[in-house]
């Protein structure tokens, strides 16, 4: 067992983090990203992921989904632009020519075969920083040589069942750390551990988030999660900041919105709409 380092992240540790918007500046500055994602049914997955990437403070988004999501995501949500796969219900060819800056991949995705090869034909052409959730994690737990196609320092952020898949069970919480960093180190990844007190592993080093409650056990709070962080990355933070940042303001945004929703009643979108107030407060 290697020692491991243990970092509290709370806000002090947070504001240095922290890049202010010059006045100067345009929304190419801020970044496009880049959510792909969705399947008949779960469409809405990428639209709180594009939400959470746009009110992060990334410049642009661009959505990436099956058809069958166009009308309801471009109404739901016009900030967005979107691409459509040439597939009607699930992902089938990932093609697309803008720039972005950030790439997150699986909200929504499903995980049917002809998905998995449009997964891994774009892996093996990607260069960009990756945010990897949901079935994007468990297309990899079906084909673990996709692991060796990931760029370094791509973000992984599984909840417990998606990480069980990927790493086999674990005997306790410290199996599961020893585990986590061992696949942290082999592919140079950046592992959220996702739960109450979310743990980003990189490399020896844990990072312990200290906000967050219980209000976040809902439908689609991971997904605006991965929209965070995608949009941080695209604002130009290095993907351990932008993982650190994000977990910690998508913690803190939940805790300002329980203060008026209560724990029972809150919803993924309120996460979204109570980020500015985490933003504000660090200051
Ligand atoms: P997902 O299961 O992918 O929707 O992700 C759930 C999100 O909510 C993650 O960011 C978790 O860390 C967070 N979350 C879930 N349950 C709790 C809890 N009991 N306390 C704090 N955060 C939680
Ligand atoms: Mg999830």
């Amino acid at each position: 067992i290697v020692e491991t380092n243990i970092e509290l992240i709370g806000k002090y540790e947070v504001l240095p983090l922290y890049k202010p918007r010059a006045k100067f500046s345009h929304k190419g500055d801020y970044g496009h990203a880049l959510i792909i994602g969705g399947s008949y049914g779960k469409i809405g997955a990428v639209t709180l992921a594009s939400r959470g990437a746009l009110s992060s403070g990334a410049g642009l988004i661009t959505a990436f989904i099956p058809k069958c999501g166009y009308n309801a995501l471009q109404a739901s949500f016009p900030e967005a632009m979107v691409i459509t796969d040439s597939n009607t219900n699930h992902i089938s060819d990932i093609k697309f020519e803008i720039n972005a800056r950030a790439i997150g991949i699986g909200v929504g995705l499903g995980t049917e075969n002809y998905t998995l090869v449009a997964f891994e034909n774009f892996l093996k052409e990607n260069k960009k920083p990756l945010v990897l959730d949901a079935d994007a994690l468990n297309l990899l737990s079906i084909k673990k040589s996709l692991l060796k196609l990931i760029p370094k320092q791509t973000v992984l952020t599984p909840h417990s069942k998606e990480l069980e898949r990927l790493i086999g069970a674990w005997t306790d919480d410290f199996d599961k750390l020893e585990k986590v960093k061992v696949l942290s180190k082999k592919y140079q990844l950046i592992i959220v551990i996702k739960g109450a007190h979310t743990v980003t592993v990189f490399l020896d080093t844990c990072y312990i988030n200290t906000t967050g409650n219980p209000g976040l056990a809902t439908a689609g709070s991971g997904d605006v999660l991965t929209g965070i962080i995608t949009g941080l990355i695209a604002q130009g933070y290095e993907p351990l900041v932008a993982t650190i940042f994000g977990v910690y303001l998508h913690g803190r945004a939940a805790d300002i919105a329980v203060e008026s929703t209560g724990y029972q009643s809150l919803i993924a979108s309120d996460v979204i709409e109570t980020l500015s107030s985490a933003y504000l407060d660090l200051f």
